[in-house]
């Protein structure tokens, strides 16, 4: 079992064949959920999954799990899998080589005769980018029950077409409850997204926490009045306050390095006239760690100094924190650790800074996942791209962390 390896050049002409669907000029995909388009993807991973002998079942959030029996199959499954929907300028790697790796996994097992102690399920999540269909990650979402499967089925996009609609149209509205299966351990693999894999010239990324995330809109209320003949003394600008607490923002990311981020990257201006001294100024703010302590601290910096500010500038300044998306732990990244480390890959340990369909996995399943460099940390982009060598190393490590956890299964 240790001299197993899976077939780079399948998996390669596999990431090829997919990409053809939707494939844009400039070399990337435009498959968004739910679509034809990503009907005939899921028709070729279906295709491909019983080509291996796998079992299809589908459930009532279009989600896909292609079931590989193992020697004992009362016991949790080992799953794997990602999403095959794109932006609209996508590319060919973001998802894909999740849920292609996943099938790489399954033909090396199933061309090797191998039986796994655990069942093996190789999965697709509905609307992973929340492109077409918000919220992002919506089809694990649903399945670990943090979204209501009725609210996320009665979702319109921006014609008006419910979700619900074009999962049938397709042919991929199930009927299995979502979170009814028994799952053992989730991992997924993926292009990491970001250029630090690349920058430290190593292979594998252990992915040990996934970025919390601090979602808040502030509102400045000045007062207008006109730009010539208002002294400088007698002035409630509510945009200049704004622009300090800008700043501000990104001088709380500083302080706290090296994970720390914040961005400002919305406002709105009343009335947003040259001549008029700002009344209202709405902008968004969005704070980042992957450890919840400091990300914490991050927001009391945030608050305490607009209020110090507004006491100081004498307006008014709102700070609505209306979203907190908590850091997660990927508990069974030791399994992707152990199998880097047996295989002789170049590895390190890193955080998530995109949402991914595993983070919701942890809450309900010791999860892991894998990451590979891609070139430049371009994603989301029709551009980004990848190595086979870089594929290849990812599907191995997925591949022996797979194995490593169905070793390791006992019954729930
Ligand atoms: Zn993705």
């Amino acid at each position: 079992m240790n001299t197993l390896r899976i077939n780079k050049q399948r998996l390669w002409d596999s990431l090829m064949e997919m990409a053809q669907f939707g494939a844009t000029e400039k070399g990337g995909c435009n498959r968004l959920a739910a679509t034809a388009l990503d009907g005939q993807a899921r028709d070729l991973f279906v295709s491909w999954c019983k080509a291996a002998g796998c079992t299809i079942s589908i459930d009532k959030m279009g989600n896909i799990f292609a079931r590989r029996a193992g020697k004992n199959n009362d016991l949790p499954a080992v799953v794997t899998g990602s999403h095959l929907d794109t932006q609209p300028t996508g590319g060919k790697f973001d998802g894909v080589f999740g849920v292609l790796a996943g099938v790489e996994v399954l033909r090396t097992l199933h061309e090797n005769n191998i039986e796994t102690n655990a069942p093996f399920e190789f999965s697709v999540w509905t609307n992973e980018e929340g492109s077409r269909f918000a919220p992002a990650m919506q089809g694990s979402g649903v399945y670990v029950g943090r979204f209501d499967l009725e609210t996320e089925l009665n979702k319109t996009d921006v014609d008006g077409l419910v979700l619900r609609d074009e999962l049938k149209k397709i042919g991929y509205l199930g009927d299995e409850e979502p979170g009814s299966r028994n799952i053992g351990a989730f991992f997924e693999t993926h292009i990491e997204q970001g250029p630090i894999l690349e920058d430290e010239d190593t292979e594998i990324g252990v992915v040990r926490l996934g970025q919390g995330i601090r979602w808040y809109n502030i509102t400045c209320t000045g007062r207008e009045s006109h730009a010539g003949t208002t002294p400088m003394h007698l002035r409630y600008d509510a945009m200049a306050t704004a622009a300090l607490i800008v700043a501000e923002i990104e001088n709380i990311a500083h302080r706290n390095p090296p994970n720390g981020l914040g961005t400002v990257g919305f406002m709105e201006v009343y009335p947003n006239s040259r001549n008029t001294i700002p009344g209202t100024v709405k902008f968004s703010a969005d704070l980042r760690n992957p450890d919840p302590d400091i990300l914490k601290s991050m927001d009391d910096q945030l608050q305490s100094f607009c209020q110090q500010l507004a006491e100081k500038r004498n307006l008014d300044i709102e700070v609505d924190h209306f979203w907190y998306f908590a850091p997660v732990k990927f508990s069974a990244s030791e399994n992707v650790k152990i199998a880097a480390k047996k295989l002789g890959y170049s590895h390190m340990d890193i955080y998530a800074g995109a949402g991914h369909d595993a983070c919701y996995m942890a809450d309900i399943v010791p999860s892991g996942m894998v990451f590979t460099p891609c070139k430049d940390g371009i994603s989301h982009n029709e551009i980004e791209s990848t190595t086979e060598e870089q594929c290849e190393a990812g599907c191995n490590v997925l591949m022996h962390a797979m194995l490593e956890a169905s070793e390791n299964m006992t019954m729930k």
